[in-house]
């Protein structure tokens, strides 16, 4: 029986492990620092919205492309998983058309013209002139989701459970010690490394090319009528502006920043306010049109998206001599990558044991 250890339960390492599990002849533990119901800011999973806005360009789509049918599956059939449908609109500031074609962001592919992802969305439109607020050049519709991680994350956690996946808490200063860690008592075949931002500082990995990418958010119990974001503000080039209402009770989430290389993990509150003001500007019905006043603050919040310089890295590599599978460094779209990486894995996996591909 291939025993698998898997160190870290993000989004990353859940949806990996659930996707392993499904292939009974595996064994496996999930060990990490944080699990869900944590809030940490080494931690990214707990804060992201989590929507669907593609940021891939075309040519490394692949990841995005292959989750979104699965999310969609549990948005529509799967209740408890916490995931409903949302419109979203995406905006294209005149003034940022020339930045965006230097690639300033590392979500850039969302607001290309004429998308690759249009394609993705049954009922993907681009917005008609008179739809467009001041400013736009150009916008597109389509409807996508959204993700409650407070639910979604234990729902990962249940779905892993009912496969024979065991959970246990763990701190590792080395990859390598993954290898005696499975529950079964006998040396792992296979570690599968999903640590996110941490990977910059595990023994072993030490990924010079991962750095934080802060993300600050207020969560308020006002309902957003659709999901909302424009390509640049005006207030910072790290600053941006983003809607979403989760499914469930799970309040909205106005954002926002892309702080590369700030560990910051306290809310600054000037930036709360610049974070409200933009919102309320871009959808004045959110606070029935009585401005920041209207909001009904749940809490701040500050996560650090886990960017990785050259892209997220799936791939193997034989450390101490076991065989350890990385799935990390997935920046601001780790939700809506999460099954596509998780096959990705799944790949090396069988690679590795010399299995035929799931
Ligand atoms: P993490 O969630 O950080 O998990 C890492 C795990 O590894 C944890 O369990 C940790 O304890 C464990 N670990 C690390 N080091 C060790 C160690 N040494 N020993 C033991 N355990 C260890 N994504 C989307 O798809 N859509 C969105 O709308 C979206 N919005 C976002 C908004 C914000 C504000 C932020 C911050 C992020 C957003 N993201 C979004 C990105 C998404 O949250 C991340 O890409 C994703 O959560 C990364 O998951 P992960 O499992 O790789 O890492």
């Amino acid at each position: 029986m291939p025993n698998i250890v898997v160190v870290g339960a993000g989004v990353s390492g859940l949806t990996t492990a659930y996707l392993l599990s499904k292939d009974k002849a595996n064994t496996i533990t999930i060990v990490a620092k944080h699990m869900p119901g944590d809030y940490d800011i080494q931690y990214a999973s707990p804060w992201a919205g989590a929507n669907v806005l593609p940021m891939a360009t075309a040519s490394n789509s692949r990841w995005e492309r292959r989750t979104w049918p699965q999310l969609k599956r549990l948005a529509l059939e799967v209740p408890e998983a916490g995931i409903h449908l949302q419109k979203a609109r995406v905006l294209r500031r005149t003034k940022d058309l020339e930045k965006l074609k230097t690639g300033v962001y590392s979500f850039d592919g969302l607001f290309m013209e004429n998308p690759w992802y249009k394609s993705l969305f049954d009922d993907f439109r681009e917005l008609s002139p008179s739809e467009l607020p001041a400013e736009m050049a150009s916008g597109c519709e389509f409807g996508s989701l959204c993700i409650n991680t407070m639910l979604y994350l234990p729902w990962l956690v249940g779905q892993c459970r009912a496969n024979g996946v065991v959970f246990k808490r763990g701190v590792l200063m080395h990859i390598s010690e993954a290898a005696s860690l499975s529950h079964a008592g006998v040396k792992a075949d296979i570690i599968i490394n999903t640590t996110g931002l941490m990977a910059s500082k595990l023994g072993g990995v030490m990924d010079e090319n991962v750095v934080p990418v802060r993300g600050q958010v207020v969560v308020v119990r006002n309902e957003a009528p659709y999901m909302l974001t424009k390509s640049g503000t005006d207030d910072a080039d790290d600053e941006v502006c983003y809607v979403m209402t989760r499914a469930n009770g799970g309040g909205t989430i106005l954002g926002g920043t892309y702080q590369k290389g700030n560990w910051e993990s306290q809310p600054d509150p000037n930036q709360a306010l610049r974070i409200m003001r933009r919102v309320v500007e871009m959808m004045p019905e959110i606070t029935n049109g009585k401005g920041v006043d209207g909001f009904d603050i749940v809490r701040h919040g500050v996560g650090l998206r886990p960017y990785r310089n050259g892209g997220v890295r799936i791939e193997k590599e034989k450390i101490d001599g076991t065989w350890v599978v990385h799935n990390y460094g997935h920046a601001g779209w780790g939700y809506q990558g999460s099954f596509g990486c998780a096959e990705g894995v799944a790949e090396l996996v069988s690679e590795i044991l010399n299995k035929p591909k799931l």
